[in-house]
């Protein structure tokens, strides 16, 4: 179904992903819970995306 396909971001500067990290597969559906979560449409996994750091270079980070 492709009903209203919004590109806005979601208001905890959710993360969106393109690809299942499980199976592949691009059918990526928003889930109310928990919050940020997506569901795969093909394996049925629901997952988060969360943001770890940035990866700056360790002279970056040197007092
Ligand atoms: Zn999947």
């Amino acid at each position: 179904m492709s009903g209203g396909r919004s590109a806005e971001p979601g208001p905890e500067g959710r993360a969106v992903p393109f690809y299942c990290p499980y199976c592949g597969d691009e059918e990526l559906t928003p889930e109310a819970e928990p919050v940020g979560a997506w569901k795969c449409q093909a394996c049925r996994r629901v997952f988060t995306v969360r943001l770890a750091g940035l990866a700056l270079t360790e002279e970056d980070e040197e007092p």
